[in-house]
């Protein structure tokens, strides 16, 4: 036979698209259409549908950046449509380009209930099927005028992201506004040919099935009238019969498709704007799940639930039925879907804690599995928090986005810091967004790793990023290849059904240990270091807020601030979102976090100073109570607790101009020269007397570098960037700052480019740590600055803390793994050392850092380099990113071993407090062993008035002690983060002799709940 094979595929695109597609409408009337825009932020249902409308046409432009319009269209379905179906095409000027970054609306009846949303792929709603003819049809739209911030240039600075900068102009112009008949035959043979041409174009050219299909396909166009395809669609369909019924092979890979809306809770928009686009997703999905009975909706993050039941009731109510039908799956048990390196230990606990409670609250449901697909890596401490609160599996599909590195596993045991694996799944449809398109199915079935050994992936499926969800053509094209051959078998499922199996048919699936580290968006550990810390710094006032509260309402009787803590919380898990806390947001975005950050400050200060003046006693008192929050105990002062504060002892600190240039301070603990150029060139502890900054080396080294990745800039530094460096050595003051028995500093300014940047380098009686103040008023564009520290120790690898522990990463740079490593994020320390010493950098601010190592020819020594990233200045999407003045705080702390590390790093976040008082307050609990740290002390979210502990082994070994209470309690139980009691053997811990006997693992977390009879608070 001749060869005319990418002939028929040719005519198979112009015939389907050029006189297919068109007559799937093939009839239309226009319908009448009235308009009204809210004159700034979104107005409630209510109004906009009561708001008297002037007349629009089709042509004409609405929608000035960030404005909502509220239209109605108005009709009669003609008498001659009787029995046909009808729906009102609504088109508000819709580009090519994906949902959810454009405009979007939402349709209500007159009465006000939602029908469903409106967009690019989603533009119908159906009046009628079958019609009596005769219908007056009137609905009504609350159409978003979103902005294109990424368009055709996806990384151009624009001003859009701003209602301030986004200018007045009208964004869209309205199209087709119709009544239209839906032809549902041609309707279902396009669907037909979409997925036979597509499974065609994957299938192998020398094979019979791709013929056999071909030959059918041809069949088909012969069999299509080109003047009447209405008239010829079913002979058509008839011809498709026989090859869209061959059955898959019993060897065919088998996808789990979840429909899903990946909807950012806030990016290219602010997070007023998501509560609309899971509105209309939500009530999208609903109307589809009630017409569709094979299809399986999945939808994550309690925080956007939480907005449909407080701003769309209706749409809660669907969603709420839908649930209970076991068709609407509330997935992965998180507040938001949240970045995981950054968030602190207690942070990415209460994640789930809240995201959890939601769900068993509103649905009685609790997810097993952990639903990420978008963020920006995992860090090695989260395995653990997933078991801790009753998870045991993993999604993500970003680890895909590596630029360096394949990932080896699509599925896999992840193991984590202490121990725990969770069972891990990449989807190898390797998005999503997920259309059900044969070339994204056959991709999965031929990238799949885990071939031979196991069958089974998960495809989410669905409009994501801006919303949207799965369209009835999704679910059309997957009822085509449930069963088809030459076609992966595809079927609606929940996540949990798709992990239960792959669980089963898996269980020796291969074991990935550490952090699942994404070689991409290195950027998002330092952009934006504002909302960054606000993040910290509500974190670590959550922690004080929620310890002196406890200990006020056991010692004092204080009401337990329950519920300001529950929304404080809220908001600040809704903030570490992944477009959020990463930094890659729009300006209203983060400046909008900025003000909720400070408004979140000032109430958690509140709450602090509230709980602390109900502790210290008699205010009158010329004496001040000093209250420690930190987990260790602090100049006499015990962790958790407060004393009176002591008489200032002797001090010692002296500082003394330095031959050549530049001070010596000395605290009789360190002794630190700073140069004429206010840099650093020596540190050395008095009591072992080594240098810890490398010889002919400078710490305390500003270098600004260029900052201008390929693509991304608000999320990626490039690897490139480390080629070009200024090192910041001139100096426009140095001088000391403070001198006396108790503090001694210098302050060095200096300036570059448009920026200025002040440092106070200060030493304090009796503490082991050089601190470094760093003020920058920061005015450069794509730049990139660093706090470099050359360290002279020789470290094969070095230690970052994580979430309830730390983790390790090479210094080397040997294979593309390490060398793609080239940013990483810390909590609170990195620490450097060779056997027997280390130095510890400690930091209340930032997280980026990066570390590297140089050998000396002169002493052929090792120096290794440890730099904190303070800034960037990317433009895109916020073109004023972190411009302004930025404070930051360090301290070196040489001759730190692990423990040191780990004591100064909470130290620095959390400063002791004064309160006028003379009370001593014990704290609630105390635990003798050095290694176990407290990370939380709390009463049960229950309102019991049982106090919950959380800690943890922070030093990576095993840890025996003794938690002790000042306060009665019955039994200690061991709990999950829900604060629930679980039976785990060996037991870490056992009540006996009035105290509590602990037991550990390395870095193992334990949850316990002391009960206090009749406390109920
Ligand atoms: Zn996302």
């Amino acid at each position: 036979m001749h060869d005319d094979r990418t002939l028929v595929e040719a005519r198979l695109r112009r015939v389907l698209e050029e006189r297919i597609r068109p007559a799937v409408y093939p009839e239309s009337v226009p319908l009448r259409v009235g308009m009204w825009m809210a004159p700034d932020e979104p107005v409630p249902v209510a109004e906009g549908l009561a708001a008297a409308r002037r007349p629009i046409a089709v042509g004409d432009a609405w929608g000035p950046p960030w404005t909502t319009c509220w239209f109605t269209v108005r009709g009669r379905v003609p008498e001659e449509w009787a029995g046909r179906t009808v729906e009102a095409l609504l088109d508000l000027g819709f580009d090519a380009g994906m949902p959810g970054f454009q405009c979007e609306g939402l349709v209500y009846r007159p009465d006000g209930t939602p029908v469903k949303g409106l967009h690019p792929d989603n533009q119908w709603v159906r009046i009628a099927g079958p019609a009596a003819g005769g219908e007056e049809v009137l609905l009504h739209v609350e159409a978003a005028a979103n902005p294109v911030v990424m368009g055709h240039h996806p990384f151009a600075p624009t001003p859009l992201g701003a209602k301030e900068t986004a200018g007045t102009g009208p964004l869209y112009r309205l199209n087709r506004m119709d009544l239209a008949v839906l032809d549902t035959t041609v309707w279902e043979l396009v669907r037909d040919l979409e997925v036979l041409g597509e499974l065609m174009a994957e299938l192998p050219a020398d094979g019979a099935r791709r013929w056999d299909v071909l030959r059918a396909v041809e069949r088909a166009l012969d069999a299509v009238d080109l003047q009447d395809v209405n008239g010829s669609a079913a002979a058509a369909r008839a011809e498709l019969a026989g090859v869209l019924a061959a059955p898959a092979a019993p060897s065919a890979h088998r996808i789990s498709a979840v429909g899903h809306a990946h909807i950012d809770s806030a990016w290219l928009w602010p997070l007023r704007e998501t509560v609309r686009k899971v509105a209309r997703t939500a009530a999208n999905m609903t109307a589809l799940l009630a017409e569709e009975p094979d299809f399986v909706y999945a939808m994550s993050q309690a925080q956007q639930y939480a907005w449909l039941k407080e701003h769309r009731p209706e749409v809660f109510a669907k969603v709420r039925e839908a649930v209970a039908a076991g068709r609407f799956v509330p997935a992965g048990g998180m507040w938001v879907e949240s970045d995981t390196n950054m968030p602190g230990s207690e942070a990415m606990a209460r994640q789930f804690v809240y995201g959890k409670r939601f769900f068993l609250e509103e649905f009685g449901l609790e997810s097993r599995e952990v639903w990420l697909p978008d963020t920006f890596g995992f860090a090695a401490g989260l395995p653990q928090i997933v078991r801790a609160a009753g998870a045991r599996w993993l999604l993500t599909q970003k680890i895909s986005w590596s630029q360096v590195n394949t990932f080896p596993h699509h599925t896999f045991w992840w193991e984590g810091i202490d121990g725990t694996r969770i069972f891990t799944h990449f989807p190898p449809v390797d998005t999503y967004n997920c259309a059900i398109r044969g070339r994204e199915l056959a991709h999965a079935a031929r990238t799949f790793r885990e071939k031979g050994a196991a069958r089974h992936s998960l495809a989410p499926s669905g409009w994501g990023d801006g919303g949207g969800g799965t369209t009835r053509e999704m679910v059309a094209r997957a009822a085509r290849v449930r069963d088809l051959e030459g076609s992966p078998v595809v079927r609606w499922e929940k996540p949990e059904e798709f992990f239960a199996r792959a669980e089963a048919e898996y269980p020796q699936a291969p074991v990935w240990v550490g952090e699942l580290y994404l070689e991409l968006h290195r950027g998002t550990l330092t952009s934006q270091a504002r909302t960054k810390q606000g993040n910290r710094r509500c974190e670590n006032l959550l922690r004080e807020a929620e310890l002196w509260s406890a200990t006020a309402a056991v010692r004092a009787g204080l009401p337990y601030p329950y519920e300001e803590l529950d929304r404080i919380w809220k908001t600040v898990l809704l903030h570490q979102f992944h477009d959020i806390l990463p930094g890659s947001s729009i300006a209203w975005v983060h400046r909008e976090a900025e003000r909720t950050y400070a408004a979140l400050t000032e109430e958690l200060a509140g709450l602090i100073g509230r709980a602390l003046r109900a502790l210290a006693g008699d205010a009158s008192a010329a004496t001040e109570v000093v209250f420690n929050a930190a987990p260790h105990e602090r100049a006499g002062v015990p962790a958790g607790g407060g004393a009176p504060a002591p008489a200032a002892g002797p001090g010692g600190c002296r500082a003394a101009a330095r031959e050549g240039g530049g001070y010596v301070l000395d605290n009789g603990l360190l002794a630190v020269a700073v140069d004429g150029r206010g840099l650093v060139v020596s540190v050395r502890a008095a009591a072992d007397g080594r240098e810890a900054v490398a010889p002919g080396a400078a710490a305390n080294l500003l270098q600004l570098h260029p900052d201008f990745p390929n693509m991304w800039d608000a999320w990626d530094v490039d690897r490139f960037y480390r080629s070009t460096a200024t090192d910041l050595t001139a100096v426009d003051e140095l001088a000391v700052a403070e001198e006396s028995a108790q503090a001694v500093s210098v302050r060095v300014a200096r300036s570059f480019g448009a920026s200025s940047v002040v440092q106070t380098l200060t030493l304090t009686a009796g503490s082991p740590r050089l601190d470094i103040a760093t003020e920058v008023d920061w005015h450069e564009t794509e730049k990139f600055l660093k706090l470099a520290f050359p360290l002279d120790v020789h470290a094969e690898r070095y230690a970052s803390e994580t979430q309830f522990g730390h983790l390790h990463r090479p210094t080397h740079t040997n294979t593309s793994w390490e060398a793609a490593k080239f940013e990483a994020c810390n909590h609170r320390f990195v620490r450097l050392s060779e056997p027997g010493w280390g130095v510890a950098l400690v930091t209340a601010s930032t997280y980026g850092h990066d570390v590297t190592r140089d050998v000396r020819p002169a002493d052929r020594g090792t120096t290794t380099t440890l730099r904190a990233s303070l800034l960037r200045a990317p433009r895109f999407p916020d073109p004023e990113t972190d411009q302004g003045v930025h404070t930051f705080r360090h301290a070196l702390v040489p001759a730190a071993d692990i423990g040191d590390a780990v004591r100064e790093g909470y130290r620095i976040n959390l400063p002791e407090r004064r309160v006028p008082g003379d009370a001593v307050v014990a704290p609630l609990v105390a635990v003798d062993a050095p290694a176990v740290v407290v990370s939380a002390v709390k009463l049960a979210d229950d309102g019991s008035g049982d106090v919950v502990v959380r800690l943890y082994e922070s030093l990576g070994g095993r840890a025996e002690g003794r938690l002790s209470a000042s306060f009665a309690f019955g039994e200690a139980l061991v709990c999950d983060l829900l604060e629930r009691p679980v039976a785990e053997e060996p037991s870490p811990a056992r009540a006996g002799d009035g105290v509590v006997h602990l037991r550990l693992r390395p870095f193992q977390l334990v949850t316990l709940r002391l009960v206090r009879a009749g406390a109920a608070a």
